[in-house]
C-alpha cells in the first residue's frame, strides 16, 4: 500500500499545531494508512478538513476535532484524546517522534475537522479496505475477447 494524499497540502513548519486549532480540541489518533485515506475521502467529499499532523516514523495520524468530542468518540479504528501538551503521536510519548503539521490550502484556515464526519469517513474507509482485502484475488479478472 502506498501512503500519500491525492490532494495538495501546506506544510506548517512548527512542532505546535497551527494557532487556529482550539486549545481544548479533541485529538483523534489513527494509523496513517487508514487515516490518510479517510482524510482524502473527506476532502474529496468537499468536507472541511482542519490541520493534521502525520508521523512517518510511527505511522500515526493526529487529527484535531472540535472540543467536546473525546467522550462521544467510540470507535474500534481510532481513539480520541484531549489535546496533549506535547504533540508526540502517542500518549505514552514516543521518543524521536518526527511529524509535520499540514493544512489544506485556503483562507481562513479550518480550526478543526468535524468529529462526526471524520468518524464516518474512518468507518467507511475501514470497511472498504477490509472488503478489498477479503475479496478473492481474481474477482476482476479481465478476459481478453480480441
Ligand atoms: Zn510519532
Amino acid at each position: 500500500m502506498t501512503l500519500g494524499s491525492d490532494f495538495p497540502w501546506n506544510i506548517a513548519l512548527s512542532e505546535r499545531p497551527p494557532a487556529v486549532v482550539p486549545s481544548d480540541a479533541g485529538v483523534v489518533r489513527v494509523g496513517l494508512a487508514l487515516g490518510l485515506r479517510a482524510i482524502d475521502a473527506l476532502v474529496a467529499d468537499g468536507s472541511d478538513v482542519g490541520p493534521v499532523k502525520y508521523c512517518l516514523l510511527h505511522h500515526r495520524l493526529l487529527v484535531p476535532v472540535e472540543p467536546g468530542s473525546v467522550h462521544r468518540w467510540r470507535a474500534a479504528h481510532s481513539d480520541c484524546v484531549p489535546a496533549p501538551r506535547s504533540w508526540g503521536c502517542d500518549a505514552s510519548g514516543y521518543r524521536g517522534c518526527s511529524g509535520l503539521w499540514v493544512t489544506r490550502p485556503g483562507i481562513p484556515l479550518i480550526e478543526a475537522t468535524a468529529a462526526e464526519a471524520l468518524h464516518d469517513a474512518l468507518s467507511r474507509t475501514r470497511a472498504s479496505l477490509s472488503s478489498a482485502l477479503s475479496t478473492p484475488y481474481p474477482r476482476h479478472r479481465q478476459v481478453c475477447r480480441a
